[in-house]
């Protein structure tokens, strides 16, 4: 960012009486940190969205520290931690089931050799120190710049952040083409964050988000993972979709998808897509389950099922042949985004098991309840009734059929798909690499 820029942002300080975030809304881990952190010395400050969702009386998902300590030194001080990223060099500090994930303050000079760019100006490397000012400025929204001094207890305010909150307003700090040529994941995380809390994007922040759409395409496909897990799992899914193609963002993600949306696809699948996704909003603001395998089946059931039904004949019945259109639908999808194969195949088996729901006579159905996907595999089914894609009686039949049958036989099913896996080295994840290896139980009810 130039100095003129820079020059336009003042720090606000708002004292520990004059601002509502509490201590008691901070995890008892994140409190942990920030003290030890400060105990020794170090500046130690809650920031992004821990600090902006408390403002908004929101439970945040995570609480983010920021320090002046580097990740040697943080790493020294916390036995349950390790260094992680390579783009952001981070520190991960485990508590039970919580990580809490600390970052060094960095600056955001385009000229130092520890940052790289790409041709297009994308960030490749960060991990330059630099102070507070610097840190709160290099970060993407004014509303994710804030700081909770953990000395102290106030609120620092380097972007006005403060003043977007109030007016609900997602703006970037500095220039929107520049700070989405730098990185092309914010215009998602501009999607993310609009739907999530119901902001509006601000003017010039979302009209380079149709200049700057294409960029998207030079995003490694795992990155696109991560972050089409959080967009669908946000508890906002159906305004992310509606956001992801107002912006036309969707393209990049699901280009299937995006295709048949365009063409005007049958009113039915409409209606599957939209209460697939409300059903996913419904689980999450219920602190249910949910897994990534579900969002894709059902993003990528209009192709699936309009391919399957193009070369279903007599010759290729309709299980065999959305194993066909599955499997190619999802080997052009995974060039986009890289779906770890445990959720691809849970998608595929989600598919070419929706047949055999019709088969309620001898041992069919005993068989396909045995059958590892059979929870999310039914759950999906179920959405097919609902909008008028399968008879509705089935949904009703398949539920009492469980309820006839004996419990253990589900626990086996789940315990299918949550075996441990072989370990294998675990790879660099970047700042925003969130990994989902947990997720991989059947959906519940
Ligand atoms: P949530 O955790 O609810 O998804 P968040 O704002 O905390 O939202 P994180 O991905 O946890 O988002 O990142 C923490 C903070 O790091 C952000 O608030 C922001 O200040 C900064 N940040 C994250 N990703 C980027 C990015 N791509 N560019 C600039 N700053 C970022
Ligand atoms: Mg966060």
């Amino acid at each position: 960012m130039s100095n003129q820029e820079s020059s336009q942002y003042n720090l606000t300080t708002i004292p520990r009486s004059q601002h509502q975030l509490s201590r008691k809304q901070i995890s008892e881990a994140a409190l942990k940190v920030l003290y030890r952190l400060s105990s020794e010395g170090y500046r130690a400050c809650l920031v992004g969205g821990g600090v902006r969702d408390l403002l908004l009386e929101k439970k945040p998902k995570d609480f983010d520290i920021a320090t002046d300590a580097t990740p040697e030194q943080i790493h020294g001080l916390f036995r349950n931690s390790r260094i992680i990223g390579r783009r952001f060099r981070l520190v991960h500090i485990r508590y039970g089931r919580e990580v809490i994930e600390v970052a060094t303050f960095r600056s955001h000079t385009d000229d130092s050799p520890k940052n790289e760019l790409s041709s297009e100006g994308r960030i490749l490397r960060d991990n330059t120190f630099g102070d507070i000012e610097d840190d709160a400025l290099r970060r993407d929204f004014t509303v994710n710049a804030m700081y909770y001094d953990i000395d102290g207890y106030s609120v620092l305010d380097y972007a006005n952040g403060l003043a977007d909150i109030e007016a609900r307003i997602l703006r970037l700090i500095g220039d929107p083409a520049t700070r989405y040529q730098e990185d092309p994941v914010r215009m998602l995380r501009a999607v993310r964050f609009a739907a999530k809390l119901d902001f509006e994007i601000e003017t010039s922040a979302a009209e380079a988000i149709f200049q700057c759409g294409p960029l998207l395409t030079g995003i490694p496909a795992a990155r696109l993972f991560d972050e089409t897990v959080k967009l669908f799992h946000s508890g906002k899914a159906t305004r992310v979709l509606e956001l992801l193609r107002t912006y036309n963002l969707l393209q990049y993600l699901f280009p299937a998808l995006d295709e048949i949306l365009i063409a005007e696809p049958s009113e039915l699948m409409l209606d599957f897509i939209d209460q697939a996704l409300v059903n996913t909003d419904a689980r999450i603001n219920n602190e249910l389950h949910v897994s990534p395998a579900f969002i894709f089946a059902s993003l990528l059931w209009p192709a699936v099922h309009k391919q399957a039904q193009e070369i279903q004949s007599d010759q290729l019945k309709m299980v065999p042949a959305l194993f066909q259109a599955g499997g190619d639908v999802m080997s052009r999808q995974i060039k986009h985004i890289s779906i770890p194969r445990r959720y691809s195949q849970m998608a595929k088996d989600i598919w070419t098991n929706q047949p055999k729901f019709h088969r309620t006579q001898g041992k069919q159905p005993s068989r396909l309840h045995g059958h590892p996907s059979f929870r999310a595999a039914y759950d999906f089914m179920c959405l097919q009734t609902m909008v008028g894609l399968m008879p509705s009686h089935l949904c009703h039949w398949w539920t009492e059929f469980q309820k006839n049958n004996t419990a253990p036989v589900i626990e086996r099913q789940a315990a299918e798909y949550t075996k441990p896996r072989p370990r294998r080295r675990r790879k660099p994840v970047t700042q925003s690499g969130n990994s989902h290896s947990n997720n991989t139980k059947p959906n519940e009810s």
